[in-house]
């Protein structure tokens, strides 16, 4: 393409930056009455999805009719991740796997018509597009749709393009809310005029607007209803929008990714207008990711096999690949997360909060890569070892997955062995993780759940009185029984009840529900009058409260009065553990590190549970002073307050905000004065001294990057004690000991047994090397050499390796030994292998390394050593005698013929 013309067409004063198009678009649609609202995290609170692929997915359960409305009509700039689009980073001019998405949404405000008028407004007057460069798609069946474009805005018929169902009806699953969407796409070609107009074709159109009208219902028939409440949700690319406008040949080069190309061009020293395609594919898979893992760091994410952590993990190492691919050979990773946090702060402040947490991942991952890429290329020249005919297409799939090996450098190595790489295999292979990334790659599912979320959906939000009172006479609004909605309910059957407004806590923000009875009925019918409901917890859906437990006596209709009260007990614990939990957030950000934030936690009864991103463990040392440090705060007797303020206001005051939550416009703030102040929806001690006692009982990782701390405050920590007071006397008594010997008495014990273990060990070696030495008369003879396999149980590698080497040295220098078994009969996951290989063998070119690592890959394992001795190890003692039965099978084959 060439330099376009429309750069000078462009009126000044029209967006061009992307921070200009992202405040174009948001001011465009808060001007006509949408609530702007901050993009949402890219860890969606949706279990179903893993990652926010989409500006709508925050607002999932508004169009269900699960949660409120925030307003009726909203447009955000929402950060999002597709993973399905990754092989087409820098292959096709418009796909990243981060992107911001604008969207305006309107639930179950305007509808169609309102749309399509704004979306081309925008379009042409803000954006400044020209009509003669834009054609629209709309969904084949929709007339509706192509009439509003054709009568009310005035496109010519031939720029309005009827697609498939499979390109523009969206649906969220196989049923619930779906409905057709219309695109609109920008014509690189205009002069091209109407003749064969493919919207496929990518060197003339791009689509950069996408409106979903959701206007049916779809039943498990399949047919279509209308829904009543009609809603629009709609996304635009911000890249392709800011590629269009700033005139440039794709979306890398646009101001909110370049910046990223020319730091990693010039780490790589080149130039990227000089550079050639592949190089220039290569940064741009580098300047794409950046901001993908910067961003996905930023939320919290940290590198892992699993789920988002593997996303992270592929991403990251996909940079490394290809910056060593540019020929940069010493670590970068951190030079472009600073470019990264550099270029989107602005718009994402939260990325300096998270500088050192997001620069320390990319450190430590890029040096765990570094040694994982050290491991491949030991794997490669083990595969090599075993003098293959080529190398199948799953070992090179595997070198490339697991340990970043490009295709091309497997290749190169393979050639300098006079080997070729089976490319239809690694293809094939390819291709299978494809449709797994694919399957993986999830829709919305929109689909309701059960009969609770029906009752629910239908409710209005339970009123909470549970700050203020633990006992309150309520109506019974909706009830549940044995799973299914009922009018009434009686004696032992389970039961889940809505109240109109109820003193219970639903669990939630990490505190688990409360506990209590209801009781009501007629008073005049005495003592055994009246309905008694046990309640063991309560949840909430949406804001509905539900209580579940069962009714113990007397029945319990809709419209009843019942007194629901709770257990008192049960809630002052479980306050204890909740305001200990911030006291503890507030020490570890004094002790360890400011800049520690919250991953999740759980206040129950007895004990809480503190998940905090931290990247190392917390030393004893630092949690002696955190324990002291809380426990301080409770004698000092601090009474809490609690207050409602504007969320601005808190934020502004220095509340800690849970990452990534989002939050109403008014907030509840509790507030330990001087010590800690969180938003918080929770019940909490009046003053800390009721919390009375502190301790923590352990601290571990979960997850890489993640700290767990376990802890138990007030009377828990009483029967804590106890718990430990039984185990410390019962050992006292078993080892016949004071408290204060037991230590002592407990290391000489272990002393004695590894002391036990080791005279054990070498009993069995001098056993084996008995039995070895009648074993020398049985070796085969093949050809002029000398073979011995044979099976030993209960010897460790140390003790075969004697044996090996012993019986090589007796057979001269024809021998070929292989000894292997299990170091402990009782094991059958451990195995050991050996080989040792006489001077004459070692002339035929066979090595005892490569040798005996290709065995123990029959039974699951692997390793090498020198030619002369090796030895290897595997994991199913199974597949022993099939391993045992091919050496010898192999040796004599091999020697046969030298
Ligand atoms: P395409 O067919 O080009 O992959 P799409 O149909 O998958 O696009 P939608 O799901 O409709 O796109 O998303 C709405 C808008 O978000 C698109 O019009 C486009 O501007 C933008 N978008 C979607 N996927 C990407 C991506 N991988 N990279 C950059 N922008 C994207
Ligand atoms: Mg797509």
């Amino acid at each position: 393409m060439t330099a376009s013309p429309r750069r000078s067409e462009r009126p000044v004063g029209r967006p061009r930056s992307g921070d200009e198009i992202r405040a174009a678009f948001l001011d465009f649609y808060e001007q006509r009455g949408h609530r702007r609202m901050a993009s949402a995290s890219l860890v969606p609170d949706d279990p179903t999805v893993l990652l926010t692929i989409a500006g709508m997915l925050p607002f999932k359960p508004v169009f269900l009719g699960q949660a409120e409305r925030p307003a009726a009509r909203a447009t955000t700039s929402q950060k999002c991740i597709r993973t399905n689009d990754i092989e087409n980073v820098g292959r096709t001019a418009r796909h990243h796997t981060y992107f911001e998405m604008l969207g305006n949404f309107s639930f179950g405000d305007y509808f169609k018509e309102q749309a399509i008028r704004w979306a081309w407004e925008l379009t042409t007057e803000v954006f400044g597009l020209p009509p003669e460069s834009l054609v629209v798609s709309v969904f084949r069946e929709d007339d509706e749709a192509a009439a509003i474009w054709r009568d009310v805005v005035g496109v010519a018929p031939w720029r309005i393009v009827r697609l498939d169902e499979a390109d523009n009806f969206w649906a969220s699953g196989p049923t619930g809310p779906c409905g057709p969407c219309s695109e609109i796409y920008f014509d690189f070609h205009p002069e091209r005029g109407r003749e064969g107009i493919d919207l496929e074709d990518d060197e003339r159109f791009i689509e950069f607007y996408n409106l979903v009208f959701m206007q049916f219902n779809r039943d498990a028939a399949g047919t279509l209803s209308p829904l009543e409440q009609r809603h629009i949700d709609t996304g635009m690319g911000l890249e392709r929008m800011a590629r269009i406008l700033q005139g440039v040949e794709n979306n890398y080069e646009t101001d909110l990714i370049f910046p990223l190309i020319e730091r990693a061009a010039s780490l790589a020293g080149i130039d990227y207008a000089a550079a050639g395609e592949r190089q220039k594919t290569s940064l741009k898979v580098i300047g794409d990711h950046s901001r993908a893992v910067t961003q996905l760091i930023g939320d919290g994410v940290t590198a892992s096999n699993l789920g988002r952590g593997y996303i992270l993990r592929r991403l990251l190492r996909r940079v490394v690949r290809h910056g060593r691919l540019l020929g940069i050979d010493e670590p970068f990773l951190v030079r472009l997360g600073e470019a990264s946090i550099e270029l989107m702060e602005k718009a994402y402040p939260r990325l300096r909060d998270r500088r050192d947490a997001i620069l320390g991942e990319l450190e430590r991952e890029e040096s765990r890569f570094l040694e994982t890429l050290d491991r491949g290329e030991k794997l490669l020249a083990e595969v090599l070892a075993a003098r293959p005919e080529r190398i199948s297409g799953a070992q090179a799939f595997e070198l490339y997955d697991t340990y970043g090996f490009p295709l091309e450098l497997t290749e190169e190595i393979a050639e300098e062995h006079g080997l070729t790489v089976d490319l239809a295999g690694f293809e094939a292979a390819m291709e299978e993780q494809r449709q797994r990334a694919k399957a993986a790659a999830v829709s919305v599912d929109l689909t309701l759940r059960d009969a609770l979320d029906r009752v629910a959906a239908d409710l209005e939000a339970t009123r909470f009185r549970g700050y203020e009172a633990l006992e309150h006479p309520s109506c019974v609004v909706a009830l549940v029984a044995d799973g299914a909605p009922a009018e009434r309910a009686a004696a032992g059957q389970e039961v889940q009840i809505v109240l109109d407004s109820t003193p219970f806590y639903g669990e939630g923000g990490g505190q688990v529900g409360d506990r209590g009875i209801f009781s009501g009925g007629d008073p005049g019918a005495g003592a055994e009058g009246g309905v008694i409901v046990r309640i063991d917890g309560v949840s909430r859906n949406r804001s509905v409260f539900v209580h579940h437990g069962r009714i113990e006596r007397g029945s319990l209709a809709v419209g009843d009065l019942v007194s629901a009260r709770v257990d008192r007990s049960c809630r002052r614990r479980a306050q204890a553990h909740h305001t200990a939990t911030h006291l503890l957030q507030a020490a570890l950000k004094q002790v360890v590190d400011p800049s520690i934030a919250q991953a999740g936690s759980l206040v129950d009864f007895d004990r809480l549970r503190f998940d905090f991103h931290c990247p190392r463990p917390v030393s004893a040392a630092e949690i002696e002073r955190v324990e002291l440090l809380i426990n301080g705060w409770i004698a000092d007797a601090h009474a809490l307050e609690v207050r409602e303020m504007e969320l601005e206001r808190a934020r502004a005051a220095g509340a800690v905000a849970m990452f990534g939550e989002k939050y109403d416009d008014v907030v509840r703030v509790v507030d330990v004065p001087g010590v800690s102040m969180e938003l918080c929806g929770g019940t909490h001690v009046a003053n800390t001294a009721e919390i009375g006692l502190f301790k923590i009982v352990s601290e571990s990782g979960v997850a890489a990057g993640i700290r767990r701390i376990e802890a138990v405050a007030g009377p828990a920590v009483l029967s804590f004690l106890n718990e430990r007071d039984a185990v410390v006397r019962e050992l006292g008594e078993r080892l016949k000991a004071q408290p204060a010997e037991i230590v002592p008495r407990v290391t000489a014990l272990q002393e004695e047994l590894r002391a036990t273990a080791k005279e054990l060990t070498s009993v069995r070696a001098d056993l084996a090397l008995a039995k070895a030495e009648s074993l020398a008369g049985q070796a085969e003879s093949v050809g002029g050499f000398r073979v011995l396999v044979e099976r030993l149980d209960g010897v460790d590698g140390g003790g075969l390796q004697t044996a090996a080497r012993q019986l090589a040295d007796r057979l001269g220098e024809g021998a070929a030994v292989v000894l292997a078994g299990l170091p402990d009969p009782a094991d059958p996951g451990k195995v050991v292998l050996v080989a040792a290989f006489g001077s004459a063998v070692l002339a035929t070119g066979l090595k005892a390394g490569a040798f005996i690592g290709g065995i123990a890959r029959i039974v699951g394992g692997g390793g090498g050593g020198r030619p002369q001795l090796a030895q290897a190890g595997g994991r199913d003692g199974a597949r022993l005698p099939e391993a045992l039965r091919e050496a010898a099978d192999l040796l004599r084959r091999e020697l046969r013929g030298a």
